[in-house]
């Protein structure tokens, strides 16, 4: 284990390992380009190591160059991708093989393929020592890649984390042993957010509320919103397809999170499957899932005072709420088990002042 900063790092991928993919790459480069003399762009910051070994394997006649591009601040890629060092002079007929040390999402590589649009290369190919190929959004072709990687956050070998850890010889990958990521469960009603409010101070979590998001997607009139809207007014759950892209955006935006606190999710046996997939695919889990217990006429009473204030057209009719009610009875009170087989389910009375029933979850997350 290592650390950078505030953050613990463990080893995930081998100095061998690497350096055989690169061999790989060479040699596939080597097949389509030897009789040329292709230009490789290396993308700096984080590919100067890359290329340096790639060239070292490639032993044919070629080019070198770098094109400089900036995206990720910590742990988050910012969306902006800044062009700090241009396209190099003279690429006009050349083949122009991109040498990227990671590909997530593809934002880098829309930057680079704009930058190169308005040259007149002879070819344009790409080639990344890592593929993330869950999260690419697939835009453009890879040409060449030499390992294929799940969605981690990985440092070493010219990738950084705040700048820390370029000149590691391996990768690492983030330990996410320590987080803490909790289901809240529990009917309309039943104090979910108002506890998660509290929870996410206490244990520095991120709160992620789906149907906060809906909302907030309503408000702003997205393409989102406006699907979920008829769903949401009757008091129907939204498909599953369309909730679970969405915790998983929810996710992906905050891969700094000490963890999290899922509000309203999973509600289907699908999403649970889903989330359980997803986390896992990201080194993380369900610590606990905790269920907020209580009568169906307190929650009805409390939903309709709360439809006074807080405007929500589904708080506002007791025949919707009662539709609410159905729907969790039908689809998310089976979860119950599903969580209980995992030895995740702990049940919290939902009944009292509210800071006795924050001490109630307290203990409970006290005791993980
Ligand atoms: P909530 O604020 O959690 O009560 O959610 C309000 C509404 O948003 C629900 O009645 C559903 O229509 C929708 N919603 C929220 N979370 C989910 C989910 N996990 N699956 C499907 N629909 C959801």
């Amino acid at each position: 284990m290592i650390k950078l900063h505030d953050k613990i790092f463990k080893p995930y991928i081998k100095e061998e390992q690497i350096l055989a993919a690169i061999d790989k790459m060479a040699k596939e480069i080597a097949a389509d380009y030897k009789d040329e003399t292709p230009l490789f762009v290396g993308v700096l910051n984080g590919a100067f190591m890359f290329v340096a070994d790639f060239l070292k394997a490639y032993q044919h006649p070629c080019e070198v160059s770098f094109v400089r591009l900036s995206s990720y601040q910590g742990l988050t890629s910012t969306g902006i991708v800044e062009t700090l060092l241009d396209v190099p002079d003279e690429v006009e007929g050349k083949s122009v093989i991109i040498l990227e040390d990671v590909v997530d999402t593809g934002r880098t590589l829309k930057q680079l393929v704009h930058l190169f649009s308005n040259t007149n290369v002879k070819e344009f190919r790409i080639g990344t020592l890592f593929y993330k190929s869950d999260v690419y959004n697939g835009e453009y072709t890879i040409d060449y890649v030499g390992l294929e990687i799940p969605d981690h956050f990985i440092v070493g070998y010219g990738l950084d984390y705040n700048e820390l850890g370029r000149n590691l010889r391996e990768v690492y990958q983030l330990n996410q042993t320590d987080m803490i990521n909790l289901v809240l469960f529990g009917k309309p009603g039943a104090g979910k957010g108002t506890q998660a409010g509290f929870l996410k101070e206490k244990y520095n979590l991120k709160h992620i509320s789906t149907g906060d998001v809906f909302r907030y997607n309503i408000k702003n009139g997205t393409e989102l919103g406006n699907l979920a809207k008829s769903y949401i007014d009757k008091g129907d759950l939204v498909p599953d397809e369309v909730t679970i892209d969405m915790l998983k955006a929810e996710v992906e935006k905050n891969p700094d999170a000490a963890g999290f606190i899922f509000d309203g999710f999973p509600r289907t046996a699908a999403q649970a499957e889903a989330l359980d997939n997803f986390l896992e695919s990201k080194d993380m889990k369900v610590n606990a899932t905790i269920a907020l217990e209580a009568e169906d006429d307190i929650l009805v009473e409390r939903l309709l005072e709360r439809g006074k204030s807080s405007g929500r057209s589904d708080d506002q009719d007791e025949s919707k709420i009662r539709n609410r009610f159905d729907e969790y009875n039908e689809k998310t009170a089976p979860l119950k088990a599903y969580y209980e087989k995992q030895g995740k389910f702990h049940s919290v009375n939902g009944i009292g002042e509210i800071n006795e029933i924050t001490k109630r979850l307290g203990k409970v997350i006290d005791s993980l």
